[in-house]
């Protein structure tokens, strides 16, 4: 019989983030399918987790636990880990389910080495199967998927962001028990200086957008003058990520140039990569701008669900079957367009 605790953190308005949601839909699943099994919520926050335990105080657990105080405030991996283990040790629990954020990410698996258990990282899914609790991920840069079964406990499972759909229910009062972690100064020797962040303006990845706007080194080639044009390439690329509120990927080649230094594009950089050696967002939509759609980069496109490209070259891999539509075209020219209409001030003639 497992006892399925969901483990999770506040943000810093005290509130639970959407990821949180996705992981207790994911607990809650578990605790309705595996025969006998249970929920607890733990919850870590600065301030009481009233307010966070009562937004999900319906999901049907059986108990909601919390470790508060200023010392979970923000990240730090002593403070979160010793949370962690004081709650999974509370709820008793077998199963732990957490939404992988960088701040599960960094002490999850140090807890479960702690407490002589397991843990999985980027799960995108859990199931019942056989009876049994049983999670999936990818390998080999998501080109495999591969559903395992453990028998380890406790076991840690973090879960992709943006994987499943989040848990949805109205507010009800939660009865929150207090667990007491023991925090002294050896836990407290790493502090929070600050936050370091470009500007909202700046910021060119957001992960919750429906639209991944990529970019590839075509926008730094020589173009039909034989000239560069780096500067209307900026001009386009940022002016399209503001009017559509689009997230900005790019291709290996191109982060690499700017990483060199070169007069490119220089609000690339290597977070913004997609691919094999890059990251797997997760967007609704996405569309590829002179970037050649090689294999390596084009694993990270996995879960876009709608793949659109815009390359001059219409042997290009995108048109071998990696995207949904090819507009064989100067991207130039169409994000020019594109930024007019979303402006308003475009026209297109009726075909
Ligand atoms: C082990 C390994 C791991 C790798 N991992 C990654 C990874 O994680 N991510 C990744 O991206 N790559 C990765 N790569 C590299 C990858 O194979 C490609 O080399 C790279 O993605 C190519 O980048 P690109 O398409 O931007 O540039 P290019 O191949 O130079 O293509 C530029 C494209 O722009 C087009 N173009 C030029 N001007 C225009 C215009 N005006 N309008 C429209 N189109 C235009 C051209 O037709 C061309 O197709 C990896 C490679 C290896 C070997």
């Amino acid at each position: 019989m497992e006892t399925i605790l969901l483990l999770t953190h506040t943000e810093a308005d005290g509130a639970l983030s959407k990821a949180t949601r996705e992981a207790l839909a994911a607990a809650v699943l578990l605790s309705q399918h595996l025969p006998g099994a249970n929920l607890t919520v733990g919850l870590v926050a600065a301030d009481d987790a009233q307010v966070a335990a009562d937004s999900i105080g319906a999901c049907g657990a059986a108990r909601f636990l919390a470790a508060t105080g200023e010392d979970f405030a923000t990240a730090r991996y002593a403070t979160d880990g010793a949370a962690a283990e004081a709650l999974t040790q509370a709820a008793g629990a077998t199963v732990v389910i957490a939404p992988g954020s960088s701040r599960w990410a960094r002490c999850l698996a140090g807890v479960a080495q702690r407490m002589h258990g397991r843990a999985d990282t980027h799960a995108t899914a859990v199931a019942v199967e056989g009876g049994a609790a049983t999670v999936t991920r990818w390998y080999y840069r998501q080109r495999i998927e591969g559903a395992s079964q453990r028998t380890q406990r406790p076991w840690f499972i973090l879960l992709e962001p943006g994987s499943g759909e989040p848990w949805q229910g109205a507010p009800a009062h939660a009865a929150l028990e207090r667990v007491p972690v023991a925090v002294d100064e050896r836990l407290r020797r790493t502090t929070f200086s600050g936050w370091r962040a470009p500007r909202k303006d700046q910021q060119t990845i957001r992960p919750e957008a429906d639209l991944l706007l990529v970019a590839g080194a075509g926008w730094t080639k020589k173009q039909a003058d034989g000239q560069t044009h780096p500067a209307d390439a900026e001009r386009l690329i940022l002016g399209f990520l503001q009017l559509a509120q689009a997230s900005l990927g790019g291709s290996k080649s191109l982060v690499d140039l700017s990483g060199e230094g070169q007069a490119v594009l220089p609000f690339m950089t290597h977070l913004n990569q997609v691919g094999q050696t890059g990251a797997t967002p997760r967007h609704p939509k996405g569309l590829a701008t002179c970037c050649h759609g090689e294999e390596p980069h084009v694993v990270g496109w996995r879960f876009i669900n709608e793949r659109r490209a815009i390359n001059l070259d219409p042997n290009c891999g995108w048109a071998r079957g990696k995207a949904d539509v090819l507009y064989v075209a100067d991207a130039f020219a169409v994000m020019e367009q594109l930024n007019r209409l979303l402006t308003g001030k475009g026209h297109i003639e009726p075909a």
